[in-house]
């Protein structure tokens, strides 16, 4: 991509890095829906996956790449380590895409250098202008990261980036992978490249991070005063331990002080240009997609997108509101593409309408999947008088966990109350068609469903959380349960929502189960060389 001071270039990798957050894994059907609504909110940059980690990888990448690649479509990326096997994989993998990118990376500290690569600095220099060439004889646009860059002697630094953009990178991508660095350093990190690297005016400077201190995005944006001119960050700031920068706080800062960030101030005319391209209207309904599809839920104080970030509650504020809404808010709601929580549909609406809603809340079913979630529709109508965007969302959010599904919850039923043992009775249909039930007694009715599931399933497992929440208000509301199961160290989270809370949890258990089952049936893709166990993916 061409390099533009008046442009910061976002690149998504909510489903690259933000996928490996504990538990958050996505099936393909989720990445699509996911990807579908990033080119609606028009990143330029979409990371999709790591190709080599898994054939699951490999296909997720390769379908959004035919799906979302389109020529007006955001550029699609894949990582690869700097090794042939990776980036071959990669090349492959978005070969469908109209504008494709292969982004690839070596550590660059002394520490890992000793430690992990065994290799010496003249090596690794030696290594990256291969690999990169390499990249660059099979795609256009290559991006090239120092893996601990933060940690790497600045000179050495230098010296590597010069390599790779001289070899053809056209995007230089600075890590602080362990989230340790504050808005100073960092900013003087980038202003050092800048400065000492001959050929950076060949290359796009980018930034990637992590929240360990809460700092990512103070961080980037002392980077992007710097030079910088490509955020990497994920939707809701979701990632690994604190997670990565956030897209909407980014976004968000860049446009609310866009006359502070424009490097034109005071020197040309349209100043007050956007720096981005995201359409701010798409933010919101794409942190509730991604919250919803990954189980991971917004903290309400969260800035930007939490449920309190825009709730005037405190009596002075309403009436400062009133007066004035730019007394007490720099962000008008709208700008974020927050509407009321509108009540969209009732009982007499009918499939076209129900459809047309689902789309412009950034969910495309197919024929079958379309009918039945219909249906699920038409029954929580019977149900509850007013249905709301949340409640579409509940009922689609789950259904997109439904595929790929080894299990389908056909019946569950439950005994419980005062003087009364919880007892419950589960009946499975199996992907093969089989039929299997079981009843379990248990401490409470929840326990008793988890029980009789579990000797269904056969497989061990820990429920390490298990949270309940209303989607809208009132007596009639749907509840919404979240689980996390955890098996051999790793967590699935499953998520439902029903008017009945037991028949939710049920649910949830259901489709946690699913993605366990699914985990375990995941292979690497080329077992002989690859050395990478789903647990041990790179660390950016
Ligand atoms: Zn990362």
């Amino acid at each position: 991509m061409a390099k533009d001071p008046g442009r910061v270039l976002i690149f998504d990798t909510t489903l690259r890095d933000g996928e490996q957050s504990p538990g958050a894994s996505l099936n393909l059907e989720e990445k699509l829906a996911i990807a579908h609504q990033l080119a609606r909110l028009r990143v330029d940059i979409i990371e999709a996956g790591f190709p080599f980690a898994s054939p699951g990888d490999f296909n997720a990448v390769q379908r959004i790449a035919a799906a979302v690649g389109t020529p007006e479509g955001p550029v699609i990326c894949g990582l690869a380590r700097a090794a042939r096997g990776d980036i071959k994989a990669c090349a492959e993998a978005v070969t469908p895409a109209a504008r494709r990118r292969i982004h690839t990376f070596i550590a660059t500290s002394d520490i890992h250098l000793e430690h992990k690569l065994r290799k010496t600095r003249a090596e690794v220099v030696a290594i990256t202008a291969e690999m990169v060439a390499y990249a660059r004889s099979v795609v256009e646009d290559v991006e090239f990261s120092c893996e601990d860059a933060g940690r790497s002697d600045p000179h050495y630094l230098y010296e590597v980036i010069e390599a790779a953009i001289r070899a053809g990178a056209t995007t230089i991508n600075i890590p602080d992978t362990v989230g340790y660095t504050t808005p100073a350093e960092f900013g003087g990190l980038i202003a050092g490249i800048e400065a000492h690297v001959p050929n950076i005016d060949q290359a796009v400077i980018s930034v990637h991070g992590h929240n360990d201190l809460g700092l990512a995005v103070a961080n980037f944006l002392e980077a992007v005063k710097n030079g910088a001119r490509q955020l990497e960050c994920t939707i809701n700031g979701i990632g690994e331990r604190a997670g990565n920068a956030s897209l909407e706080e980014l976004v968000m800062a860049l446009h609310v002080r866009r006359a502070y960030f424009n490097p034109f101030l005071g020197r040309e005319a349209g100043s007050t240009e956007p720096l981005t391209g995201v359409r701010t209207e798409e933010i919101y309904k794409t942190s509730r997609l991604v919250s919803n599809l990954t189980g991971m839920a917004v903290q309400p104080n969260k800035a930007i997108v939490g449920a309190n970030a825009f709730a005037h509650e405190s009596g002075i504020h309403q009436d400062g509101v009133l007066k004035n809404r730019l007394t007490y808010e720099i962000v008008d709601a709208r700008t974020i593409g927050l509407a009321d929580n509108r009540i969209s549909l009732g009982k007499l609406s009918g499939r076209s309408a129900f459809r047309a809603r689902l789309e412009d809340l950034g969910y495309t079913l197919e024929r079958d999947d379309l009918d039945e979630a219909f249906a699920r529709f038409k029954e929580l109508a019977d149900r509850k008088r007013e249905i709301t965007d949340r409640d579409l969302e509940a009922i689609v959010s789950d259904q997109a966990q439904q595929t790929e599904a080894r299990y389908v919850l056909k019946l569950v039923q439950v005994s419980t109350g005062t003087n009364l043992r919880p007892t419950a009775t589960v009946t499975l249909t199996t992907s093969d068609g089989a039929e299997l039930t079981e009843a379990a007694i248990g401490t409470g009715p929840v326990d008793a469903v988890y029980q009789a599931l579990n000797s269904l399933a056969r497989v061990p497992n820990e429920l390490v959380e298990f949270s309940v929440k209303s989607v809208t208000e009132g007596i009639d509301a749907m509840g919404e349960v979240t689980i996390r199961l955890r098996h051999q160290g790793v967590l699935y989270a499953g998520h439902a929502a029903d008017t009945d809370i037991v028949v939710a949890a049920a649910q949830a258990f259901v489709h946690a189960l699913n993605r366990l089952v699914h985990g375990i049936d995941r292979q690497p893709l080329h077992p002989q060389k690859a050395s990478l166990p789903v647990a041990e993916l790179p660390r950016l």
